[in-house]
């Protein structure tokens, strides 16, 4: 049997975590069995579906690398629904009210094995006589999807818990239209921490959020991948790949999965550190830019030193705009307690001096700047420790940092002597 998943996202509202998750367990089953992953639009509410969602959502699979082998749009696909509700009009399975068309309830035995859950049963009582087509002509949900599931060979559905009840009316669907119905697995909703539903209050839900704050996607598939799911041995970093190579569906967890921002954020930091530098430089630029800090034909190299000396230093890009807004603002100002605490008089009267002797070094580099500055320390006849911590908060406003020269080197030599200078009395 060939494995074939699908991900059906309805394009009314943009692609949010739980989605996400659902997506990527059914990417990574697909690619785990050496199978296929469709990606089908379930558009068939043309009042809610809007093009701007739909575009949101393959924006965003895209950005998570959750590449699609077979893509389809319900909406392409009316005749056929239409199709098979006249043939089951045909059969006497279903009657007509009106244009509606709706299943007569078969007799079955209304029990199915989840694959995460194990056996479910429902009540027949629950379940009535069903409309499959609406009286505007359009599918209902469990048609257009069962039909679709069937067509397109889906072996295993892979979906959120809150679709379960919609299993036993779709098994139903499956025995009228004499169709084998594909494996179910359905997977626990994502809480946030309080135990809630997610909701917008317990931070970002669309996946395009995130983006914009500046995760990795990788860091976001790792840590969406392990909201109900482990590769065991208590390992939290996985990649996409290593996840292909372990996964397994019955190891996805009966229970809620808590969101947690804090250890998310924690995951971006140690990706941030994975992540080559010059790649960093092309997933910080756009943020620069937008802050207005740096031009289209930047600098490549000084940002690329930039990154390197912050990489370590980050949990997300907000933090890297905070930490790194010294080196592009003008309007620089020292908080009064550091100004009170590092830059008093007698901290900074050798400051004249020491702007005079890094003005010499040439260039103006990790290397020559030490060695000046030490040269200029030592004929003074103090301690680098005096110094340095005064200084680095001359520069940076902040009394912690990467190593003094290194800062000096990317702030470049004019901001560095006015800032010396700015800060003597
Ligand atoms: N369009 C449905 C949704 O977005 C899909 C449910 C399913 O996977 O069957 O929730």
């Amino acid at each position: 049997m060939t494995i074939k998943t699908r991900f059906a996202p309805s394009p009314t509202g943009f692609l949010h975590i739980g989605g996400a998750r659902t997506a990527l367990f059914n990417w990574i089953y697909a690619r785990s069995q050496g199978g296929r992953f469709v990606l089908r639009i379930e558009d068939t509410d043309m009042e809610r579906s809007k093009e701007e969602y739909l575009e949101e959502i393959l924006k965003s699979m895209t950005w998570l690398g959750l590449e699609w082998d077979e893509f389809y749009k319900q909406s392409d696909r009316f005749e056929l629904y239409r199709q098979y509700a006249q043939k089951l009009l045909d059969e006497g399975k279903a009657y007509a009210d009106g244009p509606a068309v709706i299943l007569k309830m078969p007799q079955m035995q209304l029990k199915f094995f989840d694959l995460i859950r194990g056996e479910v049963e429902f009540d027949s009582e629950t379940i009535k006589d069903q409309v499959l087509i609406k009286s505007d002509g359009s599918p209902t949900y469990s048609f257009a999807c069962v039909v679709d599931d069937a067509l397109m060979e889906i072996s295993h559905v892979i979906r959120g818990e809150d679709h379960i009840s919609n299993t036993p009316k779709q098994l139903a669907i499956y025995q009228a239209l004499g169709f084998k119905p594909p494996k179910f697995a359905h997977v626990p909703l994502i809480m946030d921490e309080e135990g809630g539903r997610m909701s917008k209050r317990s931070g970002a839900t669309a996946v395009s959020d995130y983006r914009k704050n500046g995760f990795l996607p990788e860091a976001l598939v790792n840590y969406l991948m392990l909201l109900g799911w482990s590769p065991g041995d208590n390992q939290e970093i996985v990649s996409l790949q290593a996840a292909v190579k372990k996964f397994s569906i019955k190891k996805v967890n009966k229970s809620a999965a808590a969101f947690s921002m804090s250890k998310l954020k924690w995951l971006n930091a140690e990706y941030l550190k994975k992540t080559p530098a010059e790649d960093l430089v092309d997933f910080v630029a756009p943020f620069l830019k937008e802050k207005g800090w740096i031009s289209e034909d930047y600098d490549r190299n000084r940002i690329l030193n930039i990154v390197e000396l912050y990489q370590n230093r980050m949990a997300d890009i907000e933090e890297f705009l905070q930490r790194t807004a010294y080196l592009f603002q003008e309007d620089f100002e020292v908080p009064q307690d550091l100004r009170e605490r590092l830059l008093s008089q007698q901290q900074t009267r050798c400051f004249e001096d020491l702007a005079k002797a890094l003005e010499t070094a040439e260039p103006f580099s990790k290397e020559k700047t030490e060695a000046a500055f030490r040269c200029c320390v030592e004929e003074k006849g103090l301690k680098m420790s005096e110094v340095v911590h005064p200084v680095r908060v001359a520069l940076t406003g902040s009394d912690v940092g990467p190593g003094l020269f290194e800062t000096m080197a990317v702030l470049g030599k004019q901001k560095t002597l006015q800032r010396i200078q700015l800060a003597s009395f």
